[in-house]
């Protein structure tokens, strides 16, 4: 039997309201021994979804005064008996009404225990879990419906009709492989391609989404790169909306990386404002510069400004040819100034090109629809299941090429035995996706990243 777990469930943070939450066979026996109800009630005479007022105490010693809201298993988060507080938010008087759970016996909750065990009771599969921390982290209104969408299953449900499709062939395989003697219908090869290929279309149109999932629910970092004075300052201070970034018309004034995250349309953008990607004697500016082209390397999405008073240059040109095969938007700013400067040789490198006045203001729509074709999130359907995490894209990859295995083995005539091992190949992927068959290993991996009390 698991033992019982307790946490501080609220930010660690003064606030109105602070919860601890405490979880197992004896949450209910140990949430007694601290709270003395106003009514003389005990908690365990409550049922499921009931609550009641009283103090927590610690001995004789009142601790404060707090709501007890009691869950019986299995009809609560974790699927097991939950008791939470609410008591004041003080940081103080959290810790110490969590002192006094734990002295009763409760132990206390590691990162994301709660969720581990709602998983292990089978209340919610892997990526159902995975999806309760991107709501958690949720930067705006589609991330948090993606994620909401998962919780509720919608990528659960598709995997596993993928799965059910493997699943019935490798049976029927098996069936005809190990008992030759029975009459068992004999395997429609055409049909099971058909199938095949239909499976395999899901799973890449899954895959095919995660960049832009990934943008909605994680955003992206980006990076604003070009030589000094072109403007990267003033536009990163158009983005947010402030003077954040030091504006001045010496050049090489950007000499460190300023980070910022700012929501553009549907996405999130982790900013950062770089030093001009120039050669520069001047040791601090040099290392500001080294920083940014490591970035820039590194950058789920690069927009590469250019100044549109002036020539292209050789380090507009070194910039272009970084930006090369990377998700990049060339923005030329100045506009209000005469234009002097070549479009076609930025496009040679760069597809979309935008045209704006950062000191005005001017051009953010524009910019704002390129950056959403760039990462491909203006289509995007965020009630349909989509991919999450890292983890889940590598099952789905491993999935797939078992397909194709699969696939090729049918195609070429190949025993049934071998398109068995692929089939299986391929349900095991999807099982670990779902963890319906993942290694202890991979579900604490999945659980590291959570917050405690979660
Ligand atoms: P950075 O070195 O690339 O960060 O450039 P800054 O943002 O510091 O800008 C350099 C100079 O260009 C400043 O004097 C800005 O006011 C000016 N500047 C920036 N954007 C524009 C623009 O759209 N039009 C004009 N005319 N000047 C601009």
């Amino acid at each position: 039997m698991q033992d019982t777990i307790a946490a501080i469930a609220t930010p660690n943070a003064a606030g109105g309201i602070g919860i601890v939450r405490i979880s197992g066979s004896r949450a209910i026996e140990i949430a007694d021994k601290v709270f003395k109800a106003k009514n003389k009630l005990s908690l365990s005479q409550l049922q499921g979804y009931h609550a009641t007022y009283g103090m927590i105490m610690d001995k004789q010693l009142a601790v404060d005064e707090a709501i007890s809201l009691v869950f019986r298993a299995p009809k609560s988060y974790t699927g097991e008996d939950v008791v939470e507080f609410s008591c004041h938010g003080g940081l103080f008087v959290m810790q110490r009404v969590l002192r006094v759970i734990l002295e009763q016996g409760a132990r206390a909750a590691q990162a994301g225990e709660f969720t581990k065990r709602a998983f292990l009771n089978g209340r919610i599969d892997l990526t159902e879990a995975e999806s309760v921390m991107n709501i958690i982290g949720a930067h705006g209104e589609q991330a948090a419906s993606a994620a909401l969408n998962a919780l509720d299953g919608a990528l659960s449900r598709k995997i596993n009709n993928i799965t059910h499709v493997f699943l019935s062939a490798a049976a029927h395989m098996s069936a005809w492989v190990d008992y030759p003697d029975e009459e068992i219908e004999e395997l429609d090869f055409n049909s099971l391609l058909a199938d095949y290929n239909n499976a395999k279309k899901e799973l890449e149109d899954l895959l095919l989404n995660f960049d832009a999932g990934q943008a909605i629910t994680q955003g992206v970092e980006t990076v604003i790169v070009g030589r000094p004075n072109v403007g990267k300052s003033t536009l990163m201070n158009m983005l947010l909306g402030t003077e954040r970034s030091i504006v001045t018309s010496f050049a090489g004034t950007t000499r460190d990386i300023i980070e910022e995250t700012v929501r553009i349309g549907n996405v999130v953008l982790r900013l950062a404002d770089t030093a001009g990607i120039r050669n520069s004697d001047d040791p601090v500016e040099s290392i500001g510069i080294d920083r940014a082209k490591k970035k820039l390397a590194r950058a789920g999405l690069v927009i590469a400004v250019f100044d549109a008073s002036e020539q292209l240059n050789d380090e507009d040109n070194e910039l272009l040819e970084l930006c090369k095969n990377k998700n990049s938007i060339a923005v030329i700013n100045k506009t209000d100034l005469q234009l002097v400067f070549d479009e076609q040789q930025i496009k040679l490198f760069v597809k979309h090109c935008v045209f704006i006045s950062a000191v005005n203001s001017q051009g953010y729509e524009e910019l704002r629809k390129a950056i959403e074709t760039v990462l491909g999130t203006e289509q995007i359907d965020t009630s349909a299941a989509m991919l999450a995490t890292e983890r889940q894209r590598n099952c789905c990859k491993r999935a797939i090429e078992c397909v194709n295995e699969a696939i090729f083995a049918i195609e070429s005539g190949l025993t049934m035995d071998a398109i068995n091992v692929s089939t299986d190949g391929a349900i095991e992927a999807l099982l670990e996706m779902t963890g319906q068959k993942a290694s202890e290993a991979v579900v604490d991996k999945v659980f590291e990243n959570f917050c405690v009390g979660k």
